[in-house]
């Protein structure tokens, strides 16, 4: 529809998740319009996001360092690891502030539609966290969908014969759901009342 730069922005921006050809064309001439130097800021962001942030070596969140800001504070509980599929839900269970564990990324939930199979999830690196004996609790806290039931169920099967406790969040975060929508309270209550899975 437009010539040259100004498409390939608006296609660039098309391709994000959640924005349409239409918010795609907004921001565009959003940019075209804004000061060159906010502009710069934002383009130098962006590069910076895939040249500097890495994922922690340990837990799988995104981190500046070979570790994450949780996994070097000495003051998080070693012996509580709370397992979720993405970065944006450790954000969100942070922000409950119930938590004082560690956490483990999985980067994504089974999934055989998409062909994700446990192979290509972070499952090898959360067992192998496991060896020393430090952990004695583990919360499953992925999305309340069918695929995150689907990994949960699947990790507590896979971790019933190691010896430590095994919990799921409880009932009330809305089913079907992304964790990262859950408002705070309803997230923090379904932490607390985290019930043991057999
Ligand atoms: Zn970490």
């Amino acid at each position: 529809m437009y010539e040259g730069a100004v498409q390939d922005l608006i296609d660039e921006l098309g391709r994000l998740p959640g924005v349409g050809p239409k918010s795609a064309q907004r921001i565009a001439f959003h940019l075209l319009n804004a000061e060159a130097a906010d502009v710069e800021r934002l383009a130098g962001t962006l590069v910076r996001v895939k040249n500097e942030v890495r994922f922690c070596v340990v837990c799988g969140n995104v981190a500046e360092s070979e570790t994450c800001r949780i996994c070097s504070d000495p003051r998080r509980d070693p012996a509580l690891i709370c397992v979720v599929e993405e970065p944006k839900d450790v954000v969100a269970i942070e922000r409950t502030r119930e938590f004082r564990g560690r956490y483990h990324v999985l980067g994504g939930a089974i999934s055989p539609i998409d062909g994700i199979g446990p192979d290509n999830l972070r499952i090898r690196e959360l067992l192998t966290r496991l060896r020393d004996g430090t952990v004695t609790e583990i919360i499953l806290a992925t999305d309340p969908n069918l695929e995150g039931e689907a990994t949960a169920t699947y990790l507590a099967r896979l971790l019933a014969p190691m010896g430590m406790t095994v919990t799921r969040l409880a009932s009330g975060l809305p089913v079907g759901g992304d964790l990262e929508y859950a408002d705070e309270v309803t997230l923090g209550r379904a932490f607390s009342g985290r019930r043991r899975v057999d």
